[in-house]
């Protein structure tokens, strides 16, 4: 799980509901939330559970809660302590509450001054209730988070989810590349695009492996020049033919996977996609932590192995193949 925003998105929902502000959580005050999320993350997976939009925090006196750069990027580029909670930027006086913002340095342009008051605005149609901010589920939100409720609402099956993900689980490709992939077809992975969307400021989006065009999930796996002919090469190797690029994650899949009329194939298949796109997500990171440039062959070379080890080996029905009946592609057994 990877830390959220900045500053969260606190003022979104201050409009549509005074009492029940929702924010997405940030990790350091939610250690336990977050390890009780850890426990269970595999059910989040298979049930297709998207955490984002099911666990909120309702905002109470601000202890958990921190505000988001988006809507006041001049404020947020301002702000002292980026990572300050909402209880950090106000003190109660008389009853009331009395904002105090620390600067950088003082607001000075027209802009500045119009975000501030937009910020205070909102913030004066605001009710804060005096206790601590609690986490909540969807569906049990008059109860703070407990595992407890999430195993209810599973086995209550209850629609948890906005438009549901229409990738398909997949066992006899690893569940660390499963998971990636599930979250890269709804651009939930940390891309230069998806990061600045969480508040990051980052130099630029651009992907850096081509330098062409902005970073997102659909652009470092399916676009990218590098992934092209990735894809070139293992579409030879499984002998079907190469799919336009031009699609999102979720389409290309589908239409990769619908030319195949063999049931057993056709998820062989999808399970060294699926292994070659998490592949290609670690030889990104490679370029953009370490500077090191992903080489075709060694990218082609780890997908036959760990598709052939980690994968089919161990949880197909082809565990009886040899390598080099691997390698040909060779299932006709
Ligand atoms: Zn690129």
């Amino acid at each position: 799980m990877e830390p959220e925003s900045l500053w969260v998105k606190v003022i979104k929902s201050i409009h549509s509901n005074q009492r029940k502000v929702e924010a997405i959580p940030f990790k350091k005050s939610l250690t336990g939330v977050w390890k009780n999320i850890g426990d269970i993350e595999k059910d989040f997976i298979k049930n297709s559970i998207n955490i984002n939009t099911s666990l909120r925090s309702k905002v109470r006196i601000g202890d958990k809660t921190l505000f988001c750069g988006i809507q006041f990027p001049n404020l947020y580029q301002l702000a002292n302590k980026k990572r300050a909670s909402v209880l950090e930027n106000y003190r109660i006086l008389n009853g009331g509450r009395l904002w105090e913002w620390a600067w950088l340095s003082a607001l000075s342009s027209t802009e500045d001054k119009q975000q501030i008051d937009n910020l205070m605005e909102r913030l004066q149609h605001q009710v804060l209730p005096q206790n601590n901010d609690v986490w909540v589920w969807k569906n049990f939100e008059q109860q703070e988070f407990s595992v407890r409720n999430v195993k209810l609402s599973l086995g209550q099956n209850l629609d948890l989810n906005l438009p549901p993900n229409m990738f398909t689980w997949n066992n006899w490709a690893t569940s660390k590349s499963v998971a990636f992939v599930w979250r890269a077809i709804e651009e939930k992975v940390p891309t230069a695009v998806a990061l600045t969307g969480r508040c990051m400021n980052l130099p630029d989006v651009l992907c850096k492996t081509c330098g062409a065009t902005e970073e997102t999930a659909q652009h470092i796996l399916i676009e990218c020049n590098f992934a092209k002919r990735v894809w070139e090469a293992i579409t030879d190797w499984l002998k079907i033919p190469m799919v336009n690029t031009e699609r999102t994650v979720a389409e290309w899949l589908s239409e990769l996977l619908d030319l195949q009329r063999i049931r057993k194939i056709r998820k062989v298949i999808h399970a060294v996609v699926i292994e070659a796109m998490w592949i290609l997500w670690k030889t990104r990171n490679e370029k953009v932590f370490s500077g090191r440039q992903g080489v075709l062959q060694t990218v082609i070379e780890e997908v036959k192995e760990a598709s052939f080890q980690e994968g089919l080996k161990q949880r197909s029905k082809y565990g009886a193949i040899s390598r080099s009946e691997w390698w040909d592609f060779n299932l006709s057994m």
